[in-house]
């Protein structure tokens, strides 16, 4: 089995993306090397990951909730498994051990937030699929951040892809994501997860420690009244359909304006961002000045800058809404 049969097999099962990347290169650069996720902390004997992505279905983010993203998105994810056990099941009997990852884990021996053993979108940009965002989601020429992915450790040596060199991501003119952010987490090609977990995972293992916190301190009477809050009726949805748990907030991903599926169904719906205030523009504004201004940026600096895209933005957005208006001409013209 060579790359491009690993990859086939992937898009025949239902991928929208795959990309291969060499565990010996996931190994040198990790996302954070004080606390290295790598395959080589998982098995010794991994050689390549194989990326693969699924799309989360656009219409969720044209709805007037958040429902309908939350339960997409574990829905997604649960296909998505399937896609990645049977590859792995797939090279296995090919005589080339592999097994997949959780793409939602959390190793607390890392770091006390969402941090598992592999970062996925990490997976993803070594693999060629895309490059990160202002609020350091992948970013897929494709999809835009609209995506779950997940990896394939195979003890395989695979061609491996290359990571993309241009910037996907608009940046500080576009800050879009920046300004939707309900809880402002946004941080300079960073992401201050605790103010996003406030939003994004609603009823995640945080809120449920605290909720049980206080119940524990709590007299009689306040017992009687916290059995009927909204909290626990949460936990239990959180268990029973991992609504609320994570991915509970779409709206970096809804006004993303990179990805054909939001050049064809979000462009009108996602124009205006009402969460948009004067300090969060005032916020882009001092993004944009400091990397004028060449400021030492975090997210940017000579280890970052390679997930971020070392040749900065050259137009990839405005090229595919030029290519995705011609495409509409003709199908127009076809039709008429
Ligand atoms: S998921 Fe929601 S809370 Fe988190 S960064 Fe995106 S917009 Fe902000
Ligand atoms: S909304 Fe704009 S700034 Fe934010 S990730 Fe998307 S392209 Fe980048």
């Amino acid at each position: 089995m060579n790359a491009n049969d690993i990859k086939q097999l992937a898009r025949d099962l239902g991928a929208d993306l795959v990309g291969i990347a060499s565990a010996k290169t996931l190994n040198a650069f990790p996302p954070d090397p004080r606390y290295p996720q790598t395959p080589e902390n998982i098995s010794p004997y991994v050689k390549s990951v194989i990326v693969i992505a699924c799309h989360i279905p656009v219409a969720g983010f044209r709805a007037k909730h958040n429902i309908a993203v939350q339960y997409l998105d574990m829905l997604v994810l649960r296909r998505m498994d399937r896609i990645a056990y049977k590859i792995a099941d797939h090279l296995e009997r090919e005589g080339h051990p592999s097994f997949v990852t959780a793409a939602q884990e959390t190793d607390w021996n890392l770091k006390t937030a969402s941090y598992g053993r592999l970062s996925t979108r990490h997976l993803g940009i070594e693999a060629g699929l895309g490059t990160f965002g202002l609020e350091v989601n992948i970013l897929s020429p494709e999809f835009g951040p609209r995506l779950y992915l997940t990896g394939i450790l195979t003890e395989i040596e695979l061609e491996a892809d290359t990571p993309m060199t241009e910037q996907v991501c608009i940046g500080e003119s576009c800050a879009r994501c920046l300004h939707s952010c309900p809880t402002d987490a946004v941080l300079h090609f960073g992401i201050d997860k605790r103010n996003c977990a406030v939003e994004a995972q609603e009823f995640g293992y945080m809120t449920a420690t605290d909720f049980f916190r206080k119940y524990i301190g709590a007299s009689n009477k306040e017992k009687k009244e916290m059995i009927k809050a909204r909290d626990l009726f949460g936990f239990w949805q959180g268990l029973l359909r991992v609504v609320g748990s994570f991915g509970d907030c779409p709206r970096c991903l809804a006004v993303c304006p990179v990805g054909n599926d939001y050049h064809a169904y979000l462009a009108e719906p996602q124009k205006v961002i009402p969460e948009k205030t004067p300090e969060k523009v005032s916020k882009q504004k001092s993004f944009k000045e400091a990397r004028k201004n060449g400021d030492e940026i975090d997210g940017l600096n000579d280890w970052n800058i390679r997930w971020v895209g070392p040749e900065g933005y050259q137009g990839i957005v405005a090229r595919q809404l030029q290519d995705f208006k011609k495409a509409q001409k003709e199908h127009s013209e076809e039709d008429a």
